[in-house]
């Protein structure tokens, strides 16, 4: 069976993620990176891939199956998702969380017109963790949803900081409080405001000359990132960032507690939780089972934008139905 033809938009962290999920797919096969930046500047690690500038990808239409988009969720992906949902089956995973909707409708026209499909916002959140409250709300619909993340580096965070002028790199760990996590595993369905469950804690290096407090103003006040948090900022060096931030582990619960009975007098608690070395890769590999899906959803005429909603489970595995069901138990 001939291999699902992959390109990669953007080579950052979640760029290189999915390089090292391709590799570990054997149905998958990387056909090129595609970048804004000078081709020459970047080398990739699989051999034989060629890197080409961003405005030659219309050229690979017929060589490429599916294109997962690894840019930024602030400015990249605004702007690359319509465009390449007009010439490719795309694959992203974009997370400004407020801005889903009308992220969802642009792509929806624009893979919809060409006969495209899209699957958007995919990852571990938005992904993963939306799945598991939509399926733990859709069987305990009396209860509450809990979602806790870190502590951990949000590249969506760190990205959004990346942007603010002024900065010239910076990185930002969510940090769960553990009391509002004990409440909720006792079952004793707290109501926590969004302060009351993270702080965000923001390492800053700033371009020479910047003015800090202005940085550090324009990082709290910035809405659906910071806004709604209680935020610590942190100005430090960039042989700092190096020593002590290079790393990008992350992870997060998610809770759905829940009541049964013709009274609501017994409690569930569902509770599922993932631990990651390296958010980029984990999300990497979330991307590339998606884009195998996407292929198969676009050979069914399953055309437009997608959800991890919308799409069939076992169109994720790279395994068949037969083999599927016998696994069931
Ligand atoms: P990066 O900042 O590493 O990369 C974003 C883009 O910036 C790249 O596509 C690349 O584009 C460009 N870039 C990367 N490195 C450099 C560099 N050295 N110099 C200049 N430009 C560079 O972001 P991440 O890959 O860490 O994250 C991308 C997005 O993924 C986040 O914004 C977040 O929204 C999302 N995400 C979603 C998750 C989920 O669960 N849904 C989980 C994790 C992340 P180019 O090659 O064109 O220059």
């Amino acid at each position: 069976m001939s291999k699902i033809r992959i390109g990669i938009v953007g080579y950052g962290n979640i760029g290189r993620g999915v390089e090292a999920a391709i590799k570990q797919n054997a149905d998958t096969e990387l056909v090129a990176v595609f970048t804004r930046r000078a081709p020459e500047s970047i080398t990739v690690k699989t051999p034989n891939v060629k890197v080409v500038e961003i405005k030659d990808a219309s050229k690979y239409v017929n060589d490429i199956d599916v294109m997962i988009l690894c840019g930024g969720s602030a400015t990249d992906l605004p702007v690359q998702g319509p465009e390449f949902a007009a010439m490719f089956n795309i694959v992203d995973s974009f997370d400004t969380h407020a801005k889903i909707p009308e992220y969802f409708e642009k792509i929806n026209n624009a893979a919809s017109a060409a006969k495209k499909t899209g699957i958007i916002s995919v990852g571990w959140d938005p992904g993963l963790f939306s799945m598991i409250r939509m399926i733990s709300g859709a069987i305990l619909p009396v209860g509450n949803d809990y979602t806790f993340w870190g502590k951990g580096v949000s590249q969506g965070h760190s990205d959004a900081i990346r942007r603010v002028a002024g900065v010239k790199s910076a990185i930002q760990y969510t940090v769960p409080i553990d009391e509002a996590i004990s409440s909720v595993r006792r079952g004793s369905n707290p109501e926590l405001t969004t302060r009351q469950k993270h702080i965000r804690e923001c390492f800053v290096v700033a371009e020479d000359g910047a003015d800090k407090a202005k940085i550090e103003a324009d990082i709290k006040n910035m809405p659906n990132y910071f806004a709604d948090y209680n935020t610590i900022v942190h100005f430090i060096t960039e042989e700092e960032l190096k020593r002590d931030h290079s790393k990008m582990p992350h992870g997060g619960f998610v809770f759905r507690s829940g009541k049964s009975g013709f009274e609501n007098e017994n409690n569930h608690i569902v509770e599922f939780a993932i631990k990651l070395d390296s958010n980029p890769e984990f999300t990497g590999n979330v991307l590339v089972a998606y884009a195998r899906a996407a292929v198969r959803m676009n050979k069914e005429a399953s055309f437009g934008a997608k959800t991890v909603f919308d799409v069939p489970l076992s169109y994720l595995s790279a395994k068949s139905h037969a083999e599927l069901i016998k696994e069931l138990l």
